[in-house]
């Protein structure tokens, strides 16, 4: 939680950097050091500007003005939200640009387009602004005054920043630009499926651009839309998932109750027994209060057998009805910071309602399909986010080793084919680009044919393991291919970015699996 800083509040609003942003600000100051890239004829960077020390100067002020400017943006976008009557909890500036994190997010069309298109907004007014005057200041001063390219950098950073925000991806401003515009023409939640959808889609292709071009921010980007663009989705999927969910239908109506007149030592013993950590307090069907095992500890050990619970219990007691949303539920436990809720209908304790019982509705929301029809009903609540047929999904290490394997046997192949046309000899520089083409060709066909066939590579025969698709069924040549193709990006970095998606998804999936639908499981059962 501490990774961030805060600097100070802007309209009351606590403004934060993370970490991360301090790391750009010297790579800008180093990076705009070294840049001098004129864009339509505009001085742009201060890599021809003298001498040194104004060179170094000028580069970091502009990377720190660089940082204001972004917060204006954010601020943009709390500016309207606030207009709005929202509140703003924080701002917090990152190394890909701002995040303001505010409560209840607007489901509100309108509401969201002016909202998202405020920040946008402000950077593109920045950076007009900037350009204007830099041609006042490039006849006054001159064009290559550093304060004067100073002005054309700044002004031209923004207006790249404006575009790139409005870029149609979850997590920037366009996407949500775009939701909004699509919310007006289908249901919310198809809205924004299709706009997490474009968003991955643009990730992919900035992905597979930064790839080629050896960008390496690019692909880091990349990255950050595809991870926000299945978050938007997931949180928009559970919001309104649970929108449809009352506490009666995720309460547990077994309450244990205790009498007032208990003492704390018989407490003690029930808190050890029933492992719960708090109960309600009733007599006669009333509830009197609330006891956790917090007040009980406050008392020493030797004067429990003398304290009952009445004498420890809180009496302020925050309740909610059967027939309120989870939602409500959930608003209330985390703004009042409590663990359980009493449940009371006519003033008598129907129930009792814990986080744990909205984190398991959460998750049965995530999960996917018909949710509340089938959680009404308090059926089919097992299939729900469990893989096809019971079998387990794959985790990382399993996998890993079944990859070294097939990695090993591929170098075999490469080699032998090598050696066959003749290559092999030659020294790396000589190798004609067809040939890494060759063996990329080689390295993906060898995976998308066996797992289109059979389901399994070698490794995954060792191993065990097997592809199927998120139905159970076997995947066809159309799926292995995708699921195969995308190891360009799962494979980053040693497939540091493929193992942090399987790490990160319900279902396991790296990038490859979701958007072929393919899940890995165990691989014996299958043949019953
Ligand atoms: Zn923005």
């Amino acid at each position: 939680m501490n990774t961030s800083l805060e600097i100070g509040k802007v309209m009351g609003i606590p403004v934060r950097l993370h970490w991360t942003f301090l790391a750009i600000i010297v790579y800008v100051g180093v990076g705009f050091g070294y840049l001098s890239q004129p864009i339509f004829g505009i001085p742009y960077g201060f890599g021809s500007t003298e001498p040194i020390q104004v060179k170094w100067l000028y580069s970091f002020a502009f990377a720190i003005l660089l940082f204001a400017c972004v917060a204006l943006h954010e601020m943009g976008h709390s500016y309207v939200a606030r207009v709005y009557g929202i509140s703003i909890r924080s701002i917090t500036l990152y190394f890909f640009g701002g995040v303001s994190s505010m409560e209840d997010v607007p489901r509100n069309p309108r509401l969201e387009f002016e909202m998202a298109f405020a920040g946008p907004g402000v950077s593109g007014i920045i950076g007009l602004a900037c350009i204007l005057l830099y041609f006042q200041s490039s006849a006054l001063l001159g064009a290559n005054h550093p304060f004067t390219v100073l002005l054309s950098t700044l002004g031209i950073v923004n207006l790249i920043l404006m575009v790139f925000n409005l870029l149609p991806a979850f997590p920037m401003d366009g996407g949500r630009v775009l939701r909004s515009w699509l919310a007006t023409q289908m249901p919310y939640m198809t809205a924004t499926n299709k706009a997490a959808s474009i968003g991955k889609m643009f990730a992919i292709l900035m992905g597979i651009f930064g790839l080629f071009s050896g960008g390496i921010l690019l692909l880091v980007i990349a990255f950050f839309i595809y991870i926000g663009a299945s978050e938007e989705e997931r949180a928009t999927t559970i919001n309104i998932c649970l929108e449809g969910i009352k506490v009666r239908n995720i309460m547990s109506s077994d309450v244990h109750t205790v009498p007032p007149g208990m003492n704390l030592r018989e407490l003690t013993d029930l808190v050890f027994r029933e492992k719960h950590r708090g109960y309600p307090v009733a007599e006669n069907e009333e509830l009197l209060g609330m006891v956790t095992i917090a007040d009980m500890w406050r008392i020493p050990e030797s004067l429990r057998e003398s304290t009952t619970v009445g004498d420890v219990m809180s009496r302020k007691i925050f309740h909610i009805g059967p027939d309120e949303g989870a939602i409500v539920a959930m608003k209330k436990m985390t703004e009042l910071e409590l663990r359980r809720l009493p449940v009371i209908e006519n003033g008598r304790l129907v129930g009792i309602l814990s986080r744990e019982d909205l984190v398991r509705a959460m998750e049965l929301c995530s999960g996917g399909g018909n949710l509340s029809g089938g959680f009404m009903a308090g059926e089919g609540q097992a299939s729900l986010g469990k893989p096809p047929e019971g079998r387990e999904y794959q985790g990382i290490g399993i996998r890993l080793v079944s990859l070294i394997i097939d990695n090993i046997i591929i170098g075999i192949i490469i080699v032998v084919i090598g050696s066959m046309v003749g290559f092999g000899m030659m020294a790396q520089e000589m190798v004609p680009w067809w040939i890494g083409l060759l063996y990329f060709v080689i390295y993906i066909g060898y995976f998308a044919l066996l797992e289109g066939s059979r389901g399994q590579t070698i490794g995954k025969m060792i191993t065990k393991i097997k592809v199927v698709g998120e139905d159970g069924k076997p995947i066809d040549m159309n799926q292995a291919l995708i699921r195969n193709l995308l190891r360009i990006i799962d494979g980053l970095f040693a497939y540091l970015i493929g193992a942090i998606l399987i790490w990160r998804s319900d279902k396991k999936q790296k990038l490859g699996d979701s958007i072929a639908k393919t899940v890995v499981v165990k691989a014996e059962i299958l043949i019953s």
